[in-house]
């Protein structure tokens, strides 16, 4: 795995800038607050944004802080600096990407965890610790069909990206499928959106169709480390080999707790002959920090 330096971070941020320029990428990557992203505000849009958030009062979906659904995409300004302050910055495992608790800890030398059995995936990342303030953003993205979160959340992503990785470490952006069962049930899959917001701030293909959930499997809360292997084992298989043979593949989910579903979904990918998978989340489940 490529792991760039804080100079190529800003090469990438400077490709970013000049090719995408409404990514909201500036130097150095930095996810935007919502309102920052859109338009400036006209007097119209004030007017009309100020009569709607009368007739329909939208509260903060992390503090119940009023807030206005238009212009803040229902997130305060005070909970969003707090979710970017749960960014994982520090030592960390090199294959896992499990943050180390100290500082003084090198980069160099795998977890305890990766040392008896090494992942295949080439490097897993997240942006951010899954507490407090990100993992309420998170589940109202993922259960509370707050769809419109997409671009935002992928904002995080980009920037955790940037961190580890340049644009032409990856060739496709893969997304962890839902079993068909459960995306009727929730009407889509929150990872297959977050990776159609990334491919195009990226400039990269999603395929949303390279894998497949052939088991419909347990919810992975609540069950051990074993069972949550023992849960999604072969549980996808790659329908489109063709996409994948030789590639490098970003796969992209929005937790990951123990790694076994990226695990499993990274199997899959290098059966059908991906040469290479990292994996990117929004966020990660560290003991400790729930
Ligand atoms: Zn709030
Ligand atoms: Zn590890």
């Amino acid at each position: 795995m490529h792991c760039p330096g804080r100079a190529d971070t800003w090469k990438a941020a400077v490709w970013i800038s000049a090719r995408f320029p409404h990514a909201g990428i500036s130097v150095i990557p930095r996810p935007l607050f919502p309102s920052t992203r859109d338009l400036p505000p006209t007097l119209i849009r004030r007017l009309a944004d100020g009569i709607l958030n009368l007739v329909f009062p939208e509260s903060c979906l992390v503090c119940a802080a009023p807030v206005s659904r238009q212009r803040d995409r229902g997130i305060c300004r005070d909970c969003w600096q707090k979710a970017l302050r749960l960014r994982i910055t520090g030592a960390l495992c090199p294959s896992c990407g499990i943050p180390y608790q100290s500082f003084e800890e090198e980069n160099a030398h795998l977890c305890g965890k990766c040392i008896l059995n090494l992942p295949l995936y080439s490097g897993a990342r997240a942006f951010g610790y899954y507490s407090a303030e990100l993992s309420r953003i998170v589940r109202a993205f993922k259960f509370d069909g707050r769809r419109d979160l997409a671009p935002l959340i992928a904002s995080l992503l980009l920037s955790a990206f940037l961190e580890f990785w340049l644009p032409q470490d990856i060739d496709l952006i893969v997304p962890v499928p839902l079993h068909s069962k459960r995306k009727k049930e929730r009407g889509y899959n929150q990872a297959a959106l977050l990776g159609r917001s990334l491919a195009r701030l990226l400039g990269k293909s999603c395929g949303e169709r390279v894998l497949a959930r052939v088991r419909s499997t347990l919810p992975q809360v609540g069950l051990s480390d074993a069972d949550r292997v023992r849960n999604v084992q072969a549980a996808f298989t790659c329908t489109r080999p063709a996409q994948v043979r030789a590639h490098r593949v970003l796969l992209l989910d929005d937790v990951m707790t123990t790694g076994s579903t990226v695990a499993s979904a990274t199997e899959a990918l290098l059966d059908a002959g991906a040469a290479r998978v990292c994996v990117l989340t929004v966020a990660r489940a560290v003991a400790g920090w729930e």
